[in-house]
């Protein structure tokens, strides 16, 4: 048959090997997803392995669960704590998922191909670098962290993003502190030693600081009395707020918090270099240039696209975006065939303006060039799925009903609209369009839709005009992709969260610290890590932390 044809090309370096190959199997279409984060596990945990072949590639032959990295880094959780081996994930796949522990290097869009290099330099053992075809390729390999190409940043600051980073800043915060009491040292000196500098006022900088702020009251004042006065915490801040990104209620709880705590934020500051001894910022509001010495920087101040995927959209013609763009079934544009999701991409959500003709032609029903309040609600359903910014924007005007929206400019009900006051009824909804926020509730989101768009495939193939029965700008096959923003934390330290909810609700203390608890327990990939997580948290409240190096 013509599957076997086409699955023994593929098979270019078994020639002298015999291959059982059952009849199943050669029509499996193979899949190649790249990454084992928060995207790329969500996306395996469901895919139909019987109707895939699926193959995975990652350096890392484990998931880590990022939210509690910031506490790896004071050994409130273990590191062992917060990771799972894929392997184990893949065993509950019956085993028939492939992986191999490797970087991809390059993406061959034209030949349907990767480059990967094994993460080991030990060409005895087999091959350093092999590529892989695909009949579908899921790009979810998240960002890198971004420095700004600020001189220093990569020789001399600490990053926040790999398990290893936060290992890292754990051996290194006790160096600081053993530093500071070694004999014969002035205050001055002791002091720097114990200056840790944050950059980067987000909720990953700013959980690290509170986190550092405990440990160092809880547990190092007691193991490092002579020296417990002269520890100092500053968060170095470019905006004017720190976690600006939340409801401002939180973040002046916050700013208040960290006040109080001796945590020093420094907001309007830019930092232009870092060295060993010093970091170097100028102040924005006075053009001014300071430098300060530190023991210690943790870098944390956003993401930017690796290396590999912006080399990939120079070969589709997305060479000028900064991100990565796919359309809202995670489609990459300008490549059949690719999916990426999670921090490597961004949704390019299309415009109503832009669609706007067609979605009049298609709710005007009776092509009576009016559209009546009854056309107009039959269609709304769909508008509100395919343009999520109309939704955010009736919000935004406190609107309860969509069809408020066609109701003249007095506020008066209308029978009937044309185009141009349709136009002009949706003219503003544009401006609520925002990107979806680098987290890994968006990235597990997206893995899961994925999965799922993949295992209904054969369905919309058949039926390609989809469930849906509007299509405003051309066919889909499944429905677009929508977030449900199931809220945000942001531990403060002190046993103290905030908490953004849904439904913009707000709650702040220690209630939130135990619901923080049980969320992130119950979000465990397995039974394995949540026992280990919890018993961590158990052993640091009756314990302390382990303050060895
Ligand atoms: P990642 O999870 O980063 O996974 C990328 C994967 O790709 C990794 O397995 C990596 O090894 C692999 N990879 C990299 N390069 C290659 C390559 N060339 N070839 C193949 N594989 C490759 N989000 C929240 O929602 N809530 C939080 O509380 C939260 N806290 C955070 C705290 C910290 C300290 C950090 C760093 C992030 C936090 N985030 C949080 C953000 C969240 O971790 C990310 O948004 C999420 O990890 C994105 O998922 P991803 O799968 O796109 O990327
Ligand atoms: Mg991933
Ligand atoms: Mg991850
Ligand atoms: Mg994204
Ligand atoms: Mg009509």
């Amino acid at each position: 048959s013509g599957g076997l044809v086409a699955y023994s090309e593929s098979q270019t370096d078994v020639s002298n090997t015999s291959v059982e190959i059952n009849a199943k199997d050669c029509k499996k279409r193979r899949v190649v997803v790249l990454g084992t984060g928060w995207a790329g596990i969500s996306f395996l945990k469901d895919v139909d392995v019987s109707a895939y072949d699926v193959q995975v590639i990652s350096p890392r032959n484990y998931f880590a669960f990022t939210p509690l990295l910031p506490s790896v880094t004071c050994g409130t959780v273990e590191a062992r704590s917060i990771v799972e081996p894929v392997r184990n994930i893949i065993k509950k796949r019956n085993g028939e998922i492939k992986f191999f522990e490797a970087e991809c290097i390059k993406i061959d869009a034209a030949n349907k191909k990767i480059l990967c290099r094994s993460t080991f330099d030990n060409n005895l053992v087999g091959n350093e670098e092999f590529s892989l075809e695909y009949d579908y390729l899921v790009i979810a390999v998240g960002a890198q962290v971004n420095t700004f190409n600020t001189p220093g940043v990569v020789e001399n600051c600490h990053f926040l993003k790999e398990v290893e980073d936060a290992q890292k800043i754990r051996r290194s915060v006790i160096d600081c502190f053993e530093k500071a009491v070694l004999p014969g040292l002035s205050e001055e000196e002791q002091r720097i030693n114990l200056h840790f500098v944050i950059v980067g006022g987000g909720p990953t900088g700013v959980e690290f600081a509170a986190e550092l702020h405990d440990y160092v009251q809880e547990d190092l004042v007691n193991l490092y009395p002579t020296v417990k006065d002269l520890v100092k915490i500053t968060v170095i801040q470019s905006g004017d707020h720190i976690l600006n990104m939340f409801d401002e209620r939180i973040s002046s709880f916050a700013e208040q918090k960290f006040s109080r705590d001796g945590i020093e934020v420094q907001t309007g500051c830019r930092v232009i270099s870092v060295s060993d001894k010093e970091i170097t910022m100028k102040l924005k509001s006075k053009e001014e240039i300071c430098s300060i010495p530190h023991g210690l920087v943790v870098w944390s101040t956003g993401v930017e696209t690796r290396p590999v995927v912006k080399d990939f959209m120079g070969q589709i013609g997305q060479g000028s975006r900064r991100v990565l763009a796919t359309d809202e079934w995670l489609r990459v544009k300008g490549c059949a065939d690719v999916y990426a999701l999670g921090d490597c991409a961004t949704i390019n959500q299309r415009k109503v303006m832009e669609d706007i003709a067609a979605i009049f032609k298609a709710a005007d029903k009776d092509n009576s060039g009016a559209l009546t309040v009854k056309e107009f609600q039959d269609v709304v359903d769909d508008i509100l799925e395919r343009y999520p910014q109309v939704e955010h924007y009736l919000k935004s005007k406190h609107l309860s009903d969509v069809t408020d929206l066609l109701k003249d400019p007095e506020g008066n009900a209308r029978d009937e609209v044309d185009i141009g006051g349709f136009k002009l009824a949706l003219s503003h909804v544009d401006s609520q369009m925002k990107n979806l926020p680098a987290t890994a509730q968006v990235a597990a989101q997206q893995g899961a839709y994925l999965s799922k768009c993949f295992n209904h495939r054969q369905q919309c193939e058949d039926n390609p005009e989809g469930p849906r029965r509007f299509k405003g700008s051309g066919r889909h096959q499944f429905h677009p992709f929508r977030y449900k923003h199931l809220g945000q934390f942001a531990p403060l330290g002190g046993e103290q969260t905030a908490a953004e909810l849904p439904g913009d609700w707000v709650s702040i203390g220690h209630s939130t610290q135990w619901l923080w608890y049980s969320v992130y327990a119950s979000k465990q990939v397995s039974w394995r890590t949540r026992v280990l997580v919890v018993s961590d948290w158990t052993r640091r409240f009756i314990f302390g932390r382990d303050s060895s190096r």
